[in-house]
């Protein structure tokens, strides 16, 4: 059993992770950076280590500060949560060459999954449908032309590297691609530094369905189900819910089944998602997989039972996972929230300010994992997100309801935020009806523009 974890990261999965250290015994060093001196992950860890300036290269992003902060502070381990070096696996390798343990799967599952072309091939060698594609990574203008006419347009393209839905672009025609390739490959170059791009069919109209996995040290796995994130702005997630409304329990099955297949095919050892796209004929294509916890974790633990950020924990200090298979029952319907920083109104463009007062909702099937409180100033040089609102429900109309009543509960005075136009969601017959794709936010938007 671990005694000690670093907390690699901040906002809301920075207090997500203290938390499960709380619960486990466990005490938690939080390592954060100038600007995040006054966060609550701060206020709340057992000791907190200031590990350089806000810009992430200099601190969240800085391998030798986390893991000086951590052997200073006595820590036996290290928990990435998301983003940042949650996925490097040269972070994860320096971590145990440290004499720490790294709280995620071994550093070949992260660097087979880190790179998307990598992680199609094999997943496709482990039986897992995969959607139609280029085979590892476009090599010149010519092969992406060629591969463009042998998959059928429209195409996408996509950096191999990359995440955060960042960097993809579609192309209809042969003069989209020509262009689109150069642009994509200058983009994918500054945003992750390096330019590999893959090709994929492009589905119009889909859903975004993942599987949730777990697996220990000792080849336990097991899956805990879906989570439908069709809910996307720019190709980024901003509600989820599990189970999906959009499969069958023959689909859920199958998938599920599918997934922890290809997981074990890699020796999986900690939590992880597997993402597929799913079309309106039920047919599914895995498309990536996040070798982390992810934000919308929640709603697997509402619906499970199972305390994710836990297990991730326990698994890394060497305990078994002792959660079969047969054991995960999934009941009700859970629904979150993401709670962003950004003006719906402006095509959600990240805004800046003080909070001048924070109410959170709460009640009967509501849960908040939030760093917000009044007086917080979100520092700027982090992302959006606010924190996040999950609510259970017996059935999906119970979640709904629950949601509605909880965003109207909530008040983040002085600062604008996503609630609402979630509000306007969960109000909308469309959203309601369950019948979604991962088009629905946009189409929502104009409704809701012209509405207004
Ligand atoms: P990232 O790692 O940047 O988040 P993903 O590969 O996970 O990128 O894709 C993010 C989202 O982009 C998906 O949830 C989906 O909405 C959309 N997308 C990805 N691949 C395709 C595709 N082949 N066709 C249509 N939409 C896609």
């Amino acid at each position: 059993m671990l005694k000690k974890v670093l907390v690699a990261n901040r906002g809301e999965i920075a207090l997500r992770i203290v938390r499960a250290c709380r619960d486990l015994g466990i005490k938690a060093v939080v390592a954060y950076s100038e600007a995040d001196q006054d966060s609550l992950a701060v206020r709340v860890a057992d000791e907190a280590v200031c590990i350089g300036p806000a810009t992430p290269s200099r601190s969240y992003l800085n391998p030798a500060s986390l893991i000086s902060a951590a052997v200073i502070t006595g820590c036996d381990a290290v928990h990435p949560g998301y983003g940042f070096l949650a996925e490097n696996a040269y972070f994860s390798e320096i971590v145990a060459e440290c004499g720490l343990k790294f709280v995620g799967p071994h550093a070949n599952a992260i660097r087979m999954m880190g790179d998307k072309a990598s992680g199609r091939a094999t997943m496709q060698a482990a039986g897992v449908p995969i959607v139609p594609g280029s085979d590892g990574n476009l090599i010149n203008t010519e092969h992406t032309i060629e591969m463009a006419r042998k998959i059928g347009y429209p195409v996408m393209l996509k950096p191999s590297g990359g995440g955060g839905g960042r960097g993809m672009r579609v192309a209809f025609n042969e003069s989209e691609l020509v262009k689109g390739y150069q642009t994509a490959r200058a983009e994918a170059e500054a945003a992750f530094g390096r330019g590999d791009l893959l090709m994929e069919k492009y589905l119009p109209r889909i859903r975004h369905v993942e599987i949730q996995v777990l697996g220990d040290n000792y080849g336990n796995l097991i899956h805990l189900g879906e989570r439908d994130c069709s809910a996307q702005r720019r190709h980024q997630k901003i509600v989820e819910e599990s189970p999906s409304p959009g499969i069958t329990a023959e689909i859920r099955e199958k998938m599920g089944r599918d997934a922890t297949r290809g997981v074990s095919a890699i020796n999986y050892n900690n939590a992880g998602t597997l993402e597929f796209l799913v079309d309106p004929d039920g047919n599914y294509y895995f498309i990536e997989m996040n070798t982390r916890v992810q934000v919308e974790h929640p709603v697997t633990e509402l619906v499970s039972g199972v305390d994710i950020v836990k297990w991730q924990l326990l698994i890394a200090g060497g305990e078994p996972l002792s959660i079969r298979q047969e054991d995960v029952k999934l009941q009700g319907h859970a629904i979150e929230c993401r709670i962003n920083a950004e003006d719906p109104e402006r095509d959600f463009l990240p805004v800046a300010g003080k909070i001048d007062f924070y109410l959170p909702p709460g009640g009967p099937g509501v849960r908040v994992d939030s760093h917000m409180y009044t007086g917080y100033v979100p520092p700027r040089s982090y992302d959006s997100l606010l924190g996040k609102i999950i609510t259970w429900g017996q059935d999906r109309d119970e979640a709904v309801a629950r949601m509605q009543r909880a965003l109207q509960e909530t008040i983040v005075a002085g600062l604008k935020t996503t609630i609402p136009f979630q509000i306007a969601m969960f109000n909308d017959p469309v959203f309601r009806s369950g019948d979604i794709s991962t088009r629905y936010v946009a189409e929502m938007m104009e409704r809701w523009k012209a509405a207004a």
